[in-house]
């Protein structure tokens, strides 16, 4: 554990008033291997006095905690996760996502290393002991049939023949020789379970370590009875059986599993690892009309960055000189590359084609696009699903159902088994315990979530968490916004007209004027237009927006409007002498924005918004995939009525102000269906809070992320097909994980317990359940990581 600044500092200042507001830490967790660790850390969390919410993601080893900071403090919830026998450590000062992915990484790594020496010595011995029992086993001693005790008889022929010596030595001998292997690899191998399991118990719980720790301890226990007093239990008319190697086996197993799982965990997390590579460590600044290399942290916005052909953009800025084809796929999963040149931005981490560029920084480090792209993921990674309630819940109270169908099964065996058997019971209680291990529950959701956002990171659709991933694959119907979503959103002016003759360049001047105040893309257009043209524009006296319908302001003294037909009608300008001119444009699918100089109407500007390319492709893609498509726009009913020919809609809801498109999602929300809002993220933010599923379109170079529950980094509609069947696969997986889970521990836990040894004779020794328990957790995880195969489904 760090301490950041000094302990003493933390203690002389004044803690603060009761009922003051909650703050809160994310914390580093380490140590935890299996969804039962981080449940355990999360419930002593939630225990600890002054904690409101606490939540731990296994998979990150975030512990995100809300807490009362005049009851507790971020290092008394380090020392509460101590406690229960992790590691914690409170989050650097201003410490990267790159960094601290870093340093995970080498966590990772190093817990794999330790991992494997401890799997390879728990396997030597149980190899070693399972030799060393052999001469130990009458083969008619153990009734029944038992996988692994064939694999053990298979073993013992030839070795009788090999190594006679060894059945001939004395079995109370080999007894203390095999206690004295276990008893070292116990403690180093399986130490770990048993001090856990130790401190679950302190604390009133019991976890997977339990099971495993009362597994293999009784085990052992009964076998150090027979090692020490053999003659009391014949005595007793009992067999003095060793279960040594059943303890190693499960241990070594138990271990294998976890190494595997962790393995797989890690590459559940490779996505954010890629992005996160994506920033160069140095950047090419020219100062003083040098060229020097310097690493990136210095880079500061405002420098004049130097872009080399197939370099790395180091940081967001402008072009402002050159001109290149830059491949963004990695950002927004546009696989063709597009052309930047002077004036357009650039954003770090993408790949430059064959231009050199000069760039104008932005936004350097944390502020970056790509930092803040890898911090949602992050978020996004350690958040749990709600489905990820039912899981905890089941493996909550799996822990003490298994205790008592593991001591029903002794009980049974003890008075139903074979004569002169009654302890083979044990064995049966110890497969019981170990197979019924609740991991592959608890890995089902975290690893399908881990996965999935990390997938569509890489496609450009960022997904805020786990819920909004589990929710969107219900969504029925997508509410498409016109301006930006539909259309590309960068709107031209097609058209001037004039009622005086000649008059078209002051209708223009007198619109750009007082547009130039406003941010609509029509406003963009008009000024954009006016200034081509070299008009100089006035400055409004008065300026006030009037959303949805346009703008209206004093210029040079005299009142002006500019705005759709509504605005304008309202306002009692007659619009006879122009409306027919207006029709004809709007039925041309042009937006048409009328001005009027003291209520007088002058003229009009059409503006006219191109069609997204691949709207349509999109559009056609999520109707096969049987969602309903809505046109929800502010625009008039003519225009959009085009737009939605164009690309192959069926249900438009146009002229809706923008307060009123809140109510058009809800109205279709009422008509009970699933809805999704696609935005811009800007002016839609109301309707993207009232959907289910709020999306949100970047340009690549500005990403509204805060605004939607999914956000597309390119902006592009065909990143709605990919979230959605991301969502699909997503839920698809995790239902799956969660089937198999418990199909595995409803199956398993009778066989284990000896359901079919009175019709079959089949028993499971404990080395066959440890390696079960092993294959089903590792088998869930390799089922989250096909989520990595999730295509786009681009196409035209
Ligand atoms: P959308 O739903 O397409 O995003 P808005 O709700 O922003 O559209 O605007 C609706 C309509 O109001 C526009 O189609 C346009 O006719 C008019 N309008 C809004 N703002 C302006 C403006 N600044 N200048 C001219 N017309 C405007
Ligand atoms: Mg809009």
């Amino acid at each position: 554990m760090t301490t950041p600044t000094s302990e003493v500092d933390l203690q002389v200042a004044p803690a603060p008033a009761p009922g003051s507001p909650p703050a809160a830490v994310s914390l580093t967790v380490s140590g935890m291997t299996c969804a039962a660790c981080s449940a355990r850390v999360q419930r002593a969390l939630e225990k600890s006095p002054g904690v409101e919410q606490a939540s731990v993601n296994l998979m990150t080893g975030a512990a995100s905690v809300v807490y009362d900071p005049a009851v507790t403090s971020p290092h008394e919830l380090c020392a509460v996760v101590e406690r229960t026998g992790y590691g914690a450590r409170l989050p650097e000062e201003g410490e990267s996502v790159e960094s601290e992915l870093a340093r995970e990484e080498a966590e990772q790594a190093s817990e794999l290393a330790v991992l494997r020496v401890k799997v390879g010595i728990a396997l030597a011995a149980a190899l070693a002991a399972m030799v060393l029992s052999l001469p130990l086993m009458e083969p008619a001693s153990l009734p029944g049939f038992d996988p692994f005790m064939q694999v053990m008889m298979l073993v013992a022929r030839p070795l009788r023949e090999l190594w006679p010596g060894l059945f001939r030595a004395d079995p109370d001998l080999l007894r203390y020789v095999l206690l004295a292997l276990s008893a070292p690899v116990v403690v180093v191998s399986g130490g770990r379970f048993f001090t856990r399991a130790w401190w679950a118990a302190r604390h009133g719980g019991a976890d997977m370590n339990s099971l495993i720790a009362v597994g293999t301890g009784a085990a052992l226990l009964l076998s150090l009875a027979a090692t020490l007093a053999p003659g009391w239990f014949r005595a007793h008319g009992l067999a003095p059986d060793v279960y040594y190697e059943a303890a190693l086996w499960i241990i070594a197993f138990v271990l294998l599993g976890n190494y595997l799982e962790a393995g797989a965990r890690h590459r559940t997390g490779a996505a954010v690892r890629r992005l996160a590579g994506l920033r160069p460590d140095s950047a090419t600044v020219i100062r003083g009309g040098q060229e020097l290399v310097v690493p990136l942290v210095e880079v500061l916005p405002g420098d004049l960055v130097l872009v080399r052909p197939g370099q790395r953009v180091p940081v967001d800025g402008r072009v402002v000189e050159g001109t290149s084809a830059v491949d963004e796929s990695m950002l927004t999963g546009e696989p063709v590359p597009v052309v930047r040149g002077p004036g357009m931005e650039v954003v770090a981490g993408t790949l430059n084609g064959s231009g050199a560029l000069r760039v104008r920084a932005l936004r350097v480090g944390r502020d970056t696009v790509l930092a803040r792209i890898l911090r949602l993921v992050r978020e996004a990674q350690a958040s749990r699903p709600p489905v990820q309630r039912i899981a905890d819940r089941i493996a909550g109270i799996f822990v003490p159902v298994v205790f008592s169908i593991a001591l029903l099964t002794l009980g049974i065996w003890w008075l139903f088994g074979p004569e002169g058997e009654h302890l083979t019971g044990v064995a049966s209680a110890v497969s019981v315990l170990i197979i019924a291990c609740p991991c592959a529950m608890g890995l089902a959701v975290p690893t399908a979530v881990m996965v999935a956002t990390g997938r569509g990171a890489e496609l450009g659709v960022l997904v805020r968490g786990g819920e909004a991933l589990e929710r969107a694959h219900a969504i029925q119907t997508i509410v498409l916004d016109k301006t930006g979503t539909g259309t590309e959103g960068r709107p031209a002016v097609t058209r001037v007209e004039a009622l005086a003759p000649g008059a078209e360049t002051e209708v223009l001047r007198l619109a750009a004027s007082l547009e130039r105040r406003s941010e609509h893309p029509i406003a963009a257009a008009i000024v954009t237009a006016a200034k081509e043209r070299g008009l100089v524009l006035g400055e409004p006296e008065e300026f006030a927006t009037e959303p949805g319908r346009g703008v209206r302001g004093r210029l040079e003294g005299h009142e002006v409007l500019v705005g759709n037909a509504r605005l304008l009608a309202d306002s009692g300008v007659d619009l006879g002498p122009l409306a027919d001119s207006a029709a004809r444009l709007e039925a041309g699918g042009s937006t048409v924005a009328l001005v009027a100089v003291e209520r007088r109407l002058l003229g009009l500007v059409a503006v006219n918004d191109p069609v997204r390319p691949t709207a349509r492709t999109a559009i056609r893609q999520l109707r096969e995939m049987g969602l309903e498509v809505v046109l929800l726009t502010g625009d008039n009913r003519r225009a959009a009525e085009r737009v939605a020919r164009e690309v192959g809609l069926d249900r438009v809801m146009a002229e809706v102000l923008p307060h009123q498109k809140r109510d058009a999602v809800a109205t279709l929300q009422r008509e009970g269906r699933v809805v999704a809002m696609v935005g811009d993220g800007i002016n839609d933010a109301p309707a993207l809070a009232q959907a289910d599923i709020g999306i949100a379109m970047g340009t690549g170079t500005d990403v509204a992320m805060e605004s939607g529950q999914i956000t597309l980094v390119g902006g592009d509609l065909r990143g709605v097909v990919a979230a959605i069947r991301l969502s699909r696969s997503t839920h698809r997986i995790i239902r799956q994980n969660l089937f198999w889970a418990l199909v595995y521990n409803v199956v398993s836990i009778p066989l284990a317990a000896g359901a079919l040894y009175p019709v079959i004779g089949l028993r499971l020794s404990p080395a066959v359940a440890a390696a079960a328990m092993a294959l089903s957790s590792v088998s869930v995880v390799s089922n989250s990581l096909r989520l990595r195969r999730v295509s786009l489904g681009r196409g035209r």
